[in-house]
């Protein structure tokens, strides 16, 4: 832990000091696009961080004031894939005058398993949580850099030498998490969590997915589903079920108490959180490290 921080230290000092005012102003509604486009950005830009670190992004809504910084910005960053259910009202408050990158929506999409709990689930809904796989992070650095590029060309070949380097330490940082998934011998790469969120997870690093319900964190699971999910942990031997930060436990500790699998950890699933899950790379070195160590 003590070498994350002082990885972090490094690269917050060897970042280009800039005394120049900035060259526009960044309205990130996402806490992975905060990081992105910071890295981006070097001295460059003013990122205005609307939604913090250990919010529910399923159930934040933008503030007047978050919203007056949006319309303050040259460029809105959000999550994409159906995630801001708000979109509308940043619509009204920029008049459609501020650019809105959507960078979810340029990644390729999965789709949620329709609720179970529903009597009528509707159309299935793209899964938003792109975020937890380092190979779409790449990717949206690359979609990030090519829009600060047009935006300001002056400094396109600054924003494309940071996001080399961000690159970089993403492709690092997934080679590290392969190491360590690697411990876990393939039939234990099975996860079981609060909501359902770790399908790109589970597709880059090849994990199958139970999850106790549905994607909104609103909705409590039905007993149909809960019953089945504990017939199913039984099967195949589950040794640890996971908690998110931003859920309430009450289903999960149910279901240990039924199955004997243990509560393997909270897992930081809709974004960054505080401690050593402030940065994107802590947050996926903490998230695999409690699966891997919880199903081991
Ligand atoms: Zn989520």
């Amino acid at each position: 832990m003590k070498f994350v921080l002082l990885v972090g230290c490094c690269l917050l000092f060897s970042e280009p000091l800039s005394r120049a005012a900035p060259s526009f102003k960044v309205a990130s509604f996402s806490t992975v696009l905060t990081e992105v486009a910071e890295r981006i950005g070097g001295g460059h830009l003013a990122v205005a961080a609307l939604v913090k670190p250990g919010i529910d992004p399923h159930e934040y809504q933008p503030t007047p004031g978050d919203l007056a910084q949006a319309s303050d910005a040259k460029v809105i960053l959000i999550s994409g894939k159906g995630l801001e259910n708000y979109l509308d009202k940043i619509q009204q408050a920029t008049g459609g005058n501020v650019e809105v990158l959507a960078v979810g929506d340029h990644l390729p999409s999965l789709m949620l398993k329709p609720a179970e709990q529903s009597a009528d689930p509707g159309p299935p809904a793209v899964d938003p949580h792109w975020w937890n796989s380092v190979p779409n992070m790449i990717r949206a650095t690359e979609v990030v850099a090519e829009d600060f590029a047009r935006l300001d060309p002056a400094h396109a070949a600054d924003y494309e030498r940071n996001a080399s380097a961000y690159r970089a330490d993403l492709s690092a940082l997934d080679k590290e998490l392969r190491r360590k998934i690697a411990q876990l011998p393939r039939d234990r790469r099975i996860l079981v969590t609060s909501h359902d969120a770790f399908q790109y997870f589970a597709a880059a690093y090849g994990f199958t997915i139970a999850s106790i319900e549905g994607v909104t964190t609103e909705t409590e699971p039905s007993n149909k589903h809960v019953s089945e999910l504990i017939e199913e942990i039984k099967q195949r031997g589950v040794k640890a079920i996971f908690l998110e930060s931003t859920l309430n436990p009450k289903v999960s500790r149910e279901i240990t108490r039924e199955t004997g699998a243990t509560i393997g950890g909270t897992l930081y699933a809709d974004g960054l959180g505080e401690g050593d899950a402030a940065t994107y790379a802590g947050m996926m070195r903490h998230n695999v490290a409690t699966i891997v160590d919880g199903l081991r």
